[in-house]
């Protein structure tokens, strides 16, 4: 294979947008006497005038080799090992990834190198540590544009399968057979709509019919790394995009299968506009370099399939607070068995989910204890959502957005007001103790505390 080689600043590379720590990976390998290149997402970025977020690196070293050369390096991983350099402290820390060129899988043996990659039965890879040339390397990546390697010293880029043409066109093009790369590594088909969207590229029919095709493989894809794959696909800046390409595969359903049948379901079209509005919200916020918690993207996620579950159990007698513990269980328990999610995901989205009604419920000696849970923030921006779809009203809503920004006197003047308006001619303490008892889940921990 012939690669082509181009200067980067004919490219328009801005350098100054490249980690200095990054060039000094490179040049500590290449003075070690091995090759060193950028190499993935990092390029791509660059190509596409974007400042790439973190930066690979690649090279002929093997792990032990590499881990030798730098002074903070760790080896890390099972499935195919990689190294960590690490430059700095604290914020200022900043993680060099360095792997070692891949092998083919199948060919490996031929061509002399340390073995093949280990399969399962449907050709997902499973153990990765033989290590390649670049050529091979190139091909063994996902896309064309994700395959060009630069050399930050010598301003060259090198490209072994048109990469640049296809990032200047915009073109998502897989390396290989479409589907044999699919069911290497299934996620292949979760990236192809990441990129997708994050990046505004073109794909073909060929491709979306390809992931139809090999989309069930997901159920391969062990539960946890799925769980690390959607959060790529939801925390960057291009959530909402995404729903929308995801919506229209069958990846979807294998991600959140109990998040589609909902939607799918008569009421549907209002469960998805609260999903909408919050990857919108979520969009926004990454966009600001605030934070996003996984918890608040599976409450959002699970929240219809709940309420579903929860109403089905009371409908047949079940207490609303039991039926309230019962269905979160059992819904986080079959996303768990698509996409891990883990206790510390589990506990927050709980809770979002157990503030909702007292939120809603406004029982005054709850009041003050919500606004100080450190959960409040999250529990309201989910109670605006379900107030544009209509669940809560806009005053209850309003309410909170004011109460917020008060002081204490003004907070317990806005408390006293409410009980005067909104209660009607009962007695308010009465009416409020019954409201409590009667809708409001008990929180597990009630010293206000809570994991995660
Ligand atoms: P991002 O900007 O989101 O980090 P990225 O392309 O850098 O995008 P990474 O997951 O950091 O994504 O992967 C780095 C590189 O490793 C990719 O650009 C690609 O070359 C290769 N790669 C990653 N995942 C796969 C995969 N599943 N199959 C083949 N190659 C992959
Ligand atoms: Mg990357």
């Amino acid at each position: 294979m012939k690669p082509t080689q181009h200067s980067a600043v004919e490219l328009g590379f801005d350098k100054s947008c490249v980690s200095r720590n990054a060039i000094k990976v490179v040049q500590g390998l290449q003075s070690s006497g091995f090759d060193g290149y950028l190499v993935g997402g990092c390029v791509r970025d660059l190509l596409m005038g974007r400042k790439p977020k973190d930066f690979d690196v690649t090279t002929n070293a093997n792990p032990e080799q590499i881990k030798k050369i730098f002074d903070r390096a760790r080896i890390i991983g099972r499935r195919f090992k990689i190294v960590h350099v690490t430059f700095g402290r604290g914020r200022e820390r900043e993680i060099i990834e360095v792997a070692t060129y891949r092998a083919m899988p199948g060919s490996a043996n031929k061509k002399g190198f340390r073995g093949a990659p280990k399969a399962s039965s449907s050709g997902r890879i499973l153990d990765d540590n033989v290590y390649g040339t670049i050529e091979v390397d190139a091909i063994r990546r996902d896309f064309t544009i994700n395959a060009l390697y630069y050399d930050p010293k010598r301003e060259r880029v090198i490209d072994f399968v048109s990469g640049i043409e296809d990032a200047k066109t915009k073109t998502l093009r897989i390396i290989g057979d479409i589907n044999t790369r699919f069911s290497e590594d299934p996620v292949r088909m979760m990236r192809v709509v990441r990129f997708q969207a994050k990046l505004g590229l073109r794909v073909s029919e060929t491709i979306f019919s390809a992931i139809e095709k090999n989309a069930a493989l997901l159920k391969d894809v062990p539960a946890a790394r799925l769980f690390e794959e959607v959060l790529k696909l939801f925390h960057h800046c291009a959530a909402a995009k995404t729903w929308l390409r995801l919506r229209e595969t069958l990846l979807l359903y294998y991600l959140f299968p109990q998040t589609v049948k909902c939607i799918n379901q008569a009421g549907g079209d209002q469960f998805e506009s609260l999903i909408l509005s919050a990857l919108n919200n979520t969009d926004e916020r990454v966009g600001q370099n605030k934070p996003v918690i996984p918890a608040y993207l599976f409450a959002v996620m699970l929240w219809r399939p709940f309420q579903i579950e929860c109403n089905k159990l009371v409908a047949n007698g079940v207490r609303r607070n039991e039926a309230f513990w019962i269905a979160s269980d059992l819904v986080f328990k079959r996303q768990s068995s698509s996409v891990t999610m883990p206790l510390r995901v589990k506990g927050p989205a709980h809770e979002i989910w157990a503030m909702q009604s007292l939120l809603e419920n406004r029982i005054p000696r709850s009041i003050e204890r919500l606004l100080e849970n450190r959960r409040f923030r999250a529990a309201y921006d989910f109670l605006l959502l379900r107030q544009e779809i209509g669940e809560v009203s806009k005053d209850i809503a309003d309410w909170w957005s004011e109460i917020q920004d008060r002081d204490v006197h003004h907070r317990q003047a806005m408390i006293e007001t409410m009980l005067e308006q909104g209660r009607g001619n009962s007695n308010p303490k009465r009416r409020s103790k019954h409201a409590e008892n009667k809708t409001t889940p008990k929180a597990r921990n009630p010293t206000g505390k809570h994991n995660g």
